[in-house]
């Protein structure tokens, strides 16, 4: 029996078996085939596609119905390139002519296929060169006789799988929704990096930034993993198996009592109404939001729309994203973050590219410089407003010129929609969210022109502690109490308050237990959160009274305990 600890994601216990996922560069072999073995040779290539050509149809079916769209489009865009000339025929022609062996002409091929991609000038068809290295991999995986375990086919050896991996790209814990994955442990992460964010919304219990899990864990172990504490036990002996399994079923039992608030109203002991909203990453988290009783979405990343797809989505696949959203929630708010890509959620992996990505091109930065993939966006959220109460959201916000510059697009838009005679909603709100410190300090000047502020604390606490959220090296210093973000919170609201304009907090901390006191002590009154969480919180709210609150969140704005 071994123990490791890191940062623990979920209030759930998960017991069950590591799937440990292989991320390490492949050691591809070089050497020549004599003439009277080539035929052979180009028999083992072409077996090795084969087999890649059946793993990848057996992913395929396993995607259930209710999966994204995206998810399979994914998988189709990998079946087609093993169809492709380039990858099924010119590495033989190599093995032939150069007298190689079939792993060093499959790598010697898709690396000039790869050289190709990326020297395009389109950043989308540069990270093309992804799913080419991708299914490359899987078919050197093959001709090595290697087990092939990636994000996008966890083996199906394991009834209770826990994935162990080095690392998991927001793009690889979406793929994991329609997987019945138990728990995920990961060597680095943070608790508010992206991913640990959608495996929260999963609903799994997850523990991040263990450093050496890949390293002490094997493929097959007995584990348990507390995402409430973070503890991860790995081969437990029998005494600790059977005292987990009996937390697990209190934790669950916990769950289930708190069901019983859905329909109670989220009110203070001395009265106040504390109006709760959901987070949602894609349309079909619709579902868990309405579940647990959200009074709307206060927050829509929409970015994942764009993530685990061969294509881009066009206007109309937003606008069916946002409509599937509106026929659920259609008396309620729903609030459409325009896309928030760049950072740790990149189209592809070309995340190298940029010497920073958290404080480059990422958000409506993203967004003004391309326009090919924002004016479908704000058309398609534009056209959605005719037919809900739908908010448009602007992430990433840090200077007026900046917003004047997306407030210009947007009335753009909608003068070319009214002269197509393409109905919208011409008083849609427009808001902002405050996650940038740049953008809290001049929340005042920014508010005149917007219907809404939202606090997005996950960047707010990364941009104003000085720590990136996604480096498990410094995570301990994430500290949400910190004087200076509580001031940067309190500013806002402050800010708010005096334009007249709601404030929500939209960041991980709406929904952490132990802080919710300070945040209505800080005056918010809007909370938006992963569904998961929404119970547990008004639960708390309803034991909470805010002269008390006001009263912890003055000491603790001056730098003093609580
Ligand atoms: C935030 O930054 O707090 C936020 C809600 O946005 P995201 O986590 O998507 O960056
Ligand atoms: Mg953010």
């Amino acid at each position: 029996m071994l123990s490791m600890h890191g940062s623990g994601i979920g209030r759930l216990i998960a017991i069950g078996t590591a799937c440990v996922m292989s991320q390490e560069s492949l050691d591809i072999p070089e050497y020549l085939i004599a003439k009277k073995h080539i035929s052979d040779e180009v028999h083992r290539l072409r077996a090795a596609i084969a087999a890649t050509r059946v793993q990848m149809i057996q992913i395929r079916k396993q995607i259930t119905v209710d999966s994204p769209p995206e998810a399979t489009g994914f998988i189709e865009a990998h079946l087609m390139m093993l169809d492709d000339p380039m990858l099924a025929q010119q590495p033989e022609e190599l093995v032939t002519r150069l007298q190689i062996n079939a792993e060093q002409a499959i790598a010697r091929q898709s690396q000039s296929l790869i050289d190709v991609f990326e020297a395009m000038e389109d950043e989308y068809l540069r990270t093309k060169g992804d799913d080419i290295r991708q299914v490359v991999d899987r078919i050197q995986k093959n001709l090595m006789d290697i087990e092939p375990i990636s994000s996008t086919d966890i083996s199906d050896e394991f009834s209770d799988p826990i994935i162990v991996s080095r690392d998991l790209a927001p793009a690889d814990t979406l793929a994991m929704k329609s997987r019945n994955i138990r728990g995920i442990l990961t060597n680095l992460g943070s608790p508010i990096s992206h991913s640990s964010i959608l495996a929260r919304s999963l609903g799994i219990p997850a523990v991040v930034g263990l450093h050496a899990a890949t390293r002490y864990i094997r493929h097959g172990d007995k584990l348990i993993v507390d995402g409430r504490y973070g503890d991860v036990i790995i081969a437990p002996d029998k005494n600790t198996l059977t005292a987990y399994r009996k937390l697990k079923k209190q934790t669950l039992a916990h769950t289930r009592k708190l069901d019983a608030l859905i329909k109670s109203p989220s009110v203070t002991q001395d009265g106040e109404r504390i109006n709760l909203l959901a987070n949602i990453d894609l349309p079909r988290d619709t579902r868990q939001a309405l579940n647990v009783g959200a009074s709307g979405i206060g927050l829509f990343r929409t970015e994942f729309l764009y993530l685990n797809r061969a294509e881009i989505p066009t206007e109309s696949d937003h606008f069916n994203a946002y409509m599937r959203v509106i026929r659920r929630f259609n008396r309620q708010p729903i609030t459409i973050r325009t896309m928030d890509l760049g950072a740790d959620k990149q189209l592809g992996s070309n995340s190298e590219t940029a010497l920073n990505p958290s404080l480059g091109l990422r958000g409506i930065r993203m967004s003004l410089g391309r326009p090919s993939l924002f004016i479908p966006q704000l058309r398609a959220i534009l056209r959605a407003s005719a037919h809900g109460r739908v908010r448009m959201m602007i992430p990433m916000m840090s200077s007026l010129p900046e917003l004047f510059q997306v407030l210009t697009l947007i009335k753009e838009t909608r003068k070319a929609l009214r002269e197509e005679g393409i109905p919208f909603n011409p008083k849609m709100q427009i808001g902002g969210m405050i996650e940038v410190p740049a953008a809290a300090i001049a929340a005042d000047l920014f508010a005149p022109h917007l219907d809404f502020f939202s606090i997005g604390t996950n960047d707010l606490i990364q941009y104003a502690l000085a720590i990136d959220r996604v480096d498990d090296e410094v995570s301990y210093l994430y500290n949400p109490l910190h004087p200076s973000v509580l001031r940067l919170i309190e500013m806002t609201v402050r800010a708010a308050n005096r334009a007249k304009i709601p404030v929500t907090l939209c960041g991980e901390m709406a929904g952490d237990p132990k802080l919710i006191e300070v945040l209505l002590g800080l005056g918010l009154r809007q909370l938006s959160m992963d569904p998961a969480n929404l119970l547990e919180a008004k639960a708390i709210i309803r034991q909470l009274d805010v002269n008390k609150a006001k009263k912890v969140s003055r000491r603790l704005l001056a730098g003093k305990e609580v």
